[in-house]
C-alpha cells in the first residue's frame, strides 16, 4: 500500500504522521513529478516500506498539501450517481453514467480556499478514483487493476452557472478556480478493506450536511471506469468524481457564503479543510 501526497509541488509519501519527499527516498529524480509517481504506482508499493528508514522531511501537519494529482489530463464527473440524490434533484435514474468534465484547471489541494462565483455555489463531497494505466475497453473485472488509488474530492458547483439554458451545461458551472480540491492523499487500493465501501460525510460551517457509503453508488468505481473506458481512452492520472450523496445545498435552499467552512472526509483517506471567499462572477455575455 501507499499514501501519496503533494508537497510543495513534489510527489511524496505519508507515512506515520511524516511526509518523506519521494525522489530522496527512492534516489531517482524523476519521481519528484506527481504525475510521475501515479504512471509508476506499481513501484510505489515497495517504496513506501522504505519510509520507516528514511529521513522525514517533516510533519503532515505543518505542510501545505497540494492536490496528489495537480494537473490531471481527464477529469470526468458523474452525476445523479446516489439514488437519494437523483430522488432530491427531483430527476429520473440515469441509465447510463452521466457524464461531464472539470476541466482540470479547477484543480486545488485540500486546504485551498474556495473564491465564491455568485451566491448559489453548492458543496459536493465525492470519491474520487485515480487511474494508474493507460487503458480502454476495460472489464468491469479488470476495472480495479487500472485504478492507482482513491482520494477524496469536492464537486464545487455555481448552480446558477450549471443550470443557465436549457439543456443545462454542467461542466463551466463546475470549473471555476478552486472548485475542485482533491486530497489529502492519494490513497492506494490495497489500503481500503472494501475499496467499494467507503464512508464520506461533508459539514459545512460546523453543521453535518452530507453522510453516506460509496457502497450506495448507483454505478460503481469498476462500472464507471468499464464505461468510460469503452468511449474514452483513459490515461495515467485522470481523475473520475464519482458522484455526491443527498444533503447538497440545492435541496436546501441553502448556499455557501464567504467565510464559511468545508470539511470533507472519507474513511482511510483522510479530510479536506477548505474555506469559502468572496471570488468574482462570470461575464455576463
Ligand atoms: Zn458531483
Amino acid at each position: 500500500m501507499f499514501r501519496l501526497v503533494n508537497i510543495n509541488g513534489r510527489a511524496a509519501f505519508e507515512y506515520d504522521g511524516s511526509w518523506y519527499d519521494l525522489a530522496e527516498l527512492s534516489g531517482d529524480g524523476m519521481l519528484a513529478d506527481p504525475l510521475q509517481a501515479v504512471v509508476r504506482h506499481r513501484e510505489l508499493h515497495a517504496l513506501y516500506g522504505r519510509g520507516a528508514s528514511a529521513a522525514s522531511g517533516g510533519l503532515i501537519a505543518d505542510a501545505v498539501l497540494g492536490a496528489p494529482v495537480p494537473q490531471p489530463r481527464q477529469v470526468f464527473g458523474i452525476g445523479l450517481n446516489y439514488r437519494d440524490h437523483a430522488g432530491e434533484s427531483g430527476v429520473a435514474l440515469p441509465p447510463a453514467p452521466l457524464t461531464f468534465t472539470k476541466f482540470p484547471s479547477c484543480i486545488a489541494g485540500p486546504t485551498a480556499e474556495i473564491p465564491l462565483s455568485g451566491d448559489m455555489v453548492d458543496w459536493e463531497v465525492e470519491i474520487v478514483a485515480v487511474i494508474g494505466d493507460e487503458a480502454s475497453h476495460v472489464a468491469v473485472d479488470d476495472a480495479w487493476g487500472v485504478v492507482a488509488g482513491l482520494t477524496l474530492g469536492q464537486d464545487i458547483s455555481d448552480r446558477a452557472v450549471q443550470l443557465t439554458g436549457v439543456p443545462p451545461q454542467f461542466c463551466l458551472g463546475k470549473s471555476f478556480a478552486n472548485y475542485g480540491p482533491i486530497g489529502p492523499a492519494l490513497v492506494s487500493v490495497d489500503a481500503f478493506a472494501d475499496p467499494d465501501d467507503l464512508s464520506l460525510w461533508c459539514d459545512v460551517a460546523g453543521e453535518r450536511m452530507q453522510a453516506a457509503r460509496s457502497s450506495q453508488l448507483i454505478f460503481s468505481i469498476p462500472t464507471l471506469v468499464a464505461y468510460l473506458s469503452s468511449i474514452c481512452r483513459l490515461y495515467p492520472g485522470d481523475l473520475i468524481f464519482t458522484g455526491t450523496p443527498s444533503g447538497v445545498g440545492m435541496a436546501r435552499n441553502r448556499y455557501l457564503a464567504p467565510g464559511e467552512s468545508i470539511v470533507s472526509g472519507a474513511d482511510i483517506i483522510g479530510e479536506l479543510h477548505n474555506t469559502c471567499v468572496a471570488g468574482t462572477g462570470p461575464f455576463a455575455p
